[in-house]
This record gives C-alpha cells, sequence and structure tokens, in this order.
C-alpha cells in the first residue's frame, strides 16, 4: 500500500519542505531509500527498525520502497525517523490511511523508540505554515519552539506509540507541560549595569552614539581601563527588537540548536564574544552543510572581540565581506549557502604586546613588535570601523573620590530608544535599520547638514586628507549624533563630535608605531 507525509529539509537558513512517500508490497522483504538521501539519513532504517520492535509495534514482512522528493535537494540529518516510520505504519494499515494527511512530521528516533529533539524546529513550523499543513508533529522536546508560530496546529510527542496514538485517536497523553512558553519573555537587561563604570566619559558617550546608530567601534588604551567592562555592559543599552528582528534570530538560533526550549522567542538583541583563538570557521559557520557561525548569531546584535590583534589574520579578514555586505556566503560542493550577518563589531584593544604604549617609561615593546602588533589589523579592516576611542587609564579621583554615581544603563537606553523611533520614522520604506547602513549614494538625502557643517567637513577633508569612505563615515556618525540631540539637520557641532571618534589614518609624520595619535578632548556630557 502507498502512503506519503510532508517533512522538511534544513538547507543553511532555508527549509525546503518535502515528502516522504512509501509503498509496501508483496516480493521479497527488502528496505529501499531513494531520492538523494545521505548515510546520514539511511541509518534510518536500523534506527526504525529496533524502535518498531522495541516500541512492541510488528511490521509486515515486505517489500518497502521509499522516496523522499524532490530527488535534486540533498537530505542531510535526522529529521526523517519519524516522517518515514509514520508513513511505513500507515502503509502497513496501522494507523487509518487519511490521518497523514495534511500532516508534517520531523524527529529522530532513539532505539527504545523515544523522540529526540532536532534543530531547526521553530523555521520548520514557520515553512509548515506557509505550505498550508494542518498539523505539525515534532518532539515534545521542540513543541515550545513550534508554538511560537501561533496559528499552526502543533503537537509535541515523546514515543512512537504516542504518535500512533495520536494519528488513531487524535490526542496525545499529555501535552500541556512541554508548552511552557505561555507568554513572550520580557525583554531582559542582564544585570551588569552602567552605572558600575567608573570614569571613561568619552568611551561611555561613544558606546552610546555606536549603538543608537549601529556603528562599528573600537576601544583602544591600556590594560585595566575599564574596556571589557564597558564593552559587556553594552547589551543593557541595546534597542529593542521588534517582532520580525526576534522571529528572525530564533529562527537563526533554531538551526544553530542553542534555543532555550524555556523561551522560545529571543527577545534580547544578540551579544556574541568569541576567544581571540577562534577559527574562521568559527565565525564564518563550518560543515559539510554549514551551520550558523559567530557573526551569524551576532546577527542585529552585537559581536564583541577582546583584544583584537590577537585573532589571527585569516579570522579577522573573514569579518571583510559580512561589514561590507551585512551577510556572508559560504560555497560547498552541495550548494552556496547564505546567512544573514548584520552586527555592530565592538572590540577592545591595546596598542602593543604588553599593553603599556604609548606610555614609553613602561612599554618594553621594540618599535618592530608594536608595528607588527596594530599590523595585524589590515587597512581594509580599520576601514570599516566607525568610532575609535582611546580609553586611558581611570584616574584616582573617578575610581574613588567621585562619590557621584554614574548614570545607569536604564537612562542610557532611554535615549538609544528615542534615537531608535526617529530612525524608524527616517528609514520607513526602505531595507535600512539605522544609520549606519546608509548606503553612499543615498548620504546627500539622509545627511542633511546646514552651511556651518558643510564648512567644517570641507575643511577637515582637505586639511585631513580624508578618504572618501571617511567621510561617509563622519556623516553617518554625525547623523546619529544629530539625532540623540533631537535635530534633523546636522549642525556643526554633530560634525566636530564625529571627528574626533573618527579612526586614525597613517599619515606621512606618523612615529615608529605606524599610527599617528589624535589628541581627544574629553566629552563632557552635560
Ligand atoms: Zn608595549
Amino acid at each position: 500500500m502507498y502512503s506519503q507525509i510532508s517533512s522538511a529539509v534544513v538547507s543553511g537558513l532555508d527549509i525546503i519542505p518535502v515528502t516522504v512517500e512509501t509503498d509496501m508490497s508483496d516480493g521479497l522483504p527488502q528496505f529501499t531509500m531513494v531520492g538523494y538521501v545521505s548515510a546520514q539519513v539511511r541509518e534510518a532504517e536500523d534506527r526504525i527498525r529496533t524502535a518498531f520492535r522495541n516500541s512492541n509495534i510488528e511490521l509486515p514482512v515486505k517489500r518497502v520502497t521509499i522516496n523522499i522528493s524532490p530527488a535534486d535537494i540533498r537530505k542531510n540529518g535526522s529529521f526523517y525517523d519519524l516522517p518515514i516510520a509514520l508513513s511505513l505504519l500507515a502503509s502497513a494499515g496501522l494507523i487509518p490511511p487519511h490521518s497523514l494527511d495534511g500532516v508534517m512530521a520531523v524527529g529522530e528516533l532513539s532505539l527504545s523508540g523515544n523522540i529526540n529533539s532536532v534543530r531547526g524546529a521553530l523555521p520548520v513550523a514557520s515553512a509548515a505554515l506557509s505550505s498550508g499543513i494542518r498539523t505539525l508533529i515534532l518532539p515534545a522536546a521542540n513543541l515550545a519552539e513550534a508554538r511560537a508560530i501561533r496559528r499552526l496546529s502543533s503537537v509535541g510527542i515523546r514515543t512512537l506509540n504516542e504518535a500512533v496514538g495520536f494519528l488513531r485517536h487524535g490526542k496525545t497523553a499529555e501535552d500541556a507541560d512541554c508548552f511552557t512558553a505561555a507568554g513572550p519573555a520580557a525583554a531582559d537587561t542582564g544585570d551588569e549595569d552602567f552605572s558600575e563604570v567608573r570614569g571613561q566619559q568619552t568611551a561611555r558617550r561613544a558606546a552610546e552614539i555606536a549603538v543608537s546608530g549601529f556603528h562599528n567601534l573600537i576601544l583602544a588604551g591600556v590594560p585595566g581601563a575599564g574596556k571589557t567592562m564597558l564593552a559587556k555592559r553594552v547589551p543593557s543599552i541595546l534597542p529593542s527588537l521588534t517582532e520580525k528582528e526576534c522571529l528572525e534570530i530564533s529562527t537563526i538560533y533554531s538551526i544553530a540548536g542553542l534555543l532555550d526550549p524555556a523561551h522560545p522567542m529571543i527577545r534580547r538583541r544578540p551579544f556574541r564574544s568569541p576567544h581571540h583563538t577562534a577559527s574562521p570557521q568559527a565565525l564564518a559557520g563550518g560543515g559539510q552543510v554549514p551551520r550558523p557561525g559567530e557573526i551569524t548569531l551576532a546577527h542585529r546584535g552585537v559581536l564583541f572581540l577582546d583584544e583584537l590583534p590577537e585573532f589571527s589574520r585569516k579570522s579577522l579578514e573573514i569579518l571583510r565581506q559580512p561589514l561590507e555586505e551585512r551577510e556572508i556566503v559560504i560555497s560547498r560542493a552541495s550548494g552556496c549557502f547564505r546567512f544573514p550577518a548584520n552586527f555592530l563589531l565592538l572590540a577592545a584593544m591595546n596598542h602593543c604586546p604588553c599593553g603599556q604604549f604609548p606610555d614609553r617609561n613602561r612599554c618594553t615593546c621594540s618599535p618592530w613588535d608594536i608595528r607588527a602588533y596594530t599590523a595585524r589589523i589590515s587597512k581594509a579592516l580599520m576601514d570599516r570601523i566607525d568610532l575609535w576611542v582611546e580609553c586611558p587609564a581611570v584616574s584616582y579621583a573617578d575610581l574613588l573620590t567621585d562619590n557621584k554615581p554614574a548614570e545607569s544603563s536604564a537612562d542610557i537606553r532611554l535615549r538609544v530608544e528615542a534615537v531608535r523611533l526617529r530612525e524608524a520614522e527616517r528609514f520607513r520604506g526602505t531595507p535600512f535599520h539605522f544609520n549606519s547602513e546608509i548606503p553612499p549614494g543615498s548620504i546627500r538625502q539622509f545627511c542633511e547638514m546646514d552651511s556651518e557643517a558643510e564648512i567644517r567637513l570641507s575643511r577637515m577633508y582637505d586639511s585631513c586628507h580624508l578618504s572618501a569612505r571617511s567621510c561617509h563615515r563622519v556623516l553617518k556618525v554625525a547623523r546619529t549624533i544629530a539625532d540623540m540631540d533631537g535635530s534633523d539637520v546636522i549642525h556643526g557641532i554633530h560634525i566636530d563630535e564625529a571627528l574626533t571618534f573618527r579612526t586614525p589614518e597613517k599619515s606621512p609624520n606618523e612615529d615608529d608605531t605606524g599610527f599617528r595619535y589624535q589628541h581627544i578632548t574629553a566629552w563632557t556630557d552635560t
């Protein structure tokens, strides 16, 4: 007898619906599986046979042919154990023949007949809804994820017998306790707060600008100045997510297998902080069928690289394409995979291997060491950094004698949200979300300057030999600063502040370190 059921294949971040067909006929007992399946999918036969035996389900001894179509897509993973088992049951007449109509199933079988969880349940549920599926049967452990897609009927099962019971009688033993996600988790802003950061007014200001306009930021300075401490508090001031962004991020985490079953919808912008020993594959995404790497897991959030020059040159160069195109394309024999990678790059670094430069009394590094250290960050990568901040050592007065509490994350976040609203209004009907995303062709349209700002920028353009790219970066940062000021027009003061944060560029007068240190006047936030 013939039967069929829907299932799905994960290809990068895409979910493609597939059909599992089973034909059971008289003849020599044989089990054949066709349809461009990987060795991993072929192993399903052994798992299914043993799971049936241990669930006390007896299949007739017949010739079985299974086809997973369409045949031009490579089927990987353990998604297909459950749909193949259900389709076999229907072909053998052990469940009603029409019980699989409009049903999609995904799940891995254990030898005992239990159903193990799978990755990607959330996007599978989303794909099921858009392809007109009525019921999605999936592992109970993934039920909360699937139920985030509200208009789809999702059924969580723990064992093969429970699936049979559901398809015969329309009921599962109990699935209420699987559904822990009764409502969206509140936007949790973490425990770390900006009020704990002493001094560093310029860096605080830069962090607020970076987060408001999603500009890439480098904090440079001596060890112990509080760069990492400040960076770790950035998640507490990140702007909130829209529903669409929540679903997009949750889909990535579902496919990576990193979703918390208790909170299947991620309501907070991600903050990823890979160690400097991370390989290029760990950052970009690796595997035969690539899985999301750190830069994709940081999508719509922050990628924090502490000790930036300690990362391998290869790992850092990986960042160039995503920083420019906001996605990464990975090519494999099985196809081309596109992963979104629109993140805020936040990095911290010292100026030399010992960390004490430019204090020549304490720095023990040779000029060659210092040059080699900073040269690890290529000019091309530097060109993509919007804000550069020097973090000097914290003064005694700031550290111990100043009793005035610093501004809290909650207060800063209120201002960030206000800028976010202005940006949402400005970019309505465009694919952009933040000021940093304005393409060169639209700079004039979105960054309107008054005459004073024009004069100051053109003067700096000539005297500091700014490149066209740096000039655009200064303008985009000035746009965010003007937004923070509640102004639709960029004034001279906004250009001035944006210029203090520009990335150091090599000049004919550079000293032996390869960097020209600019004098940065501490920004006093009044
Ligand atoms: Zn040194």
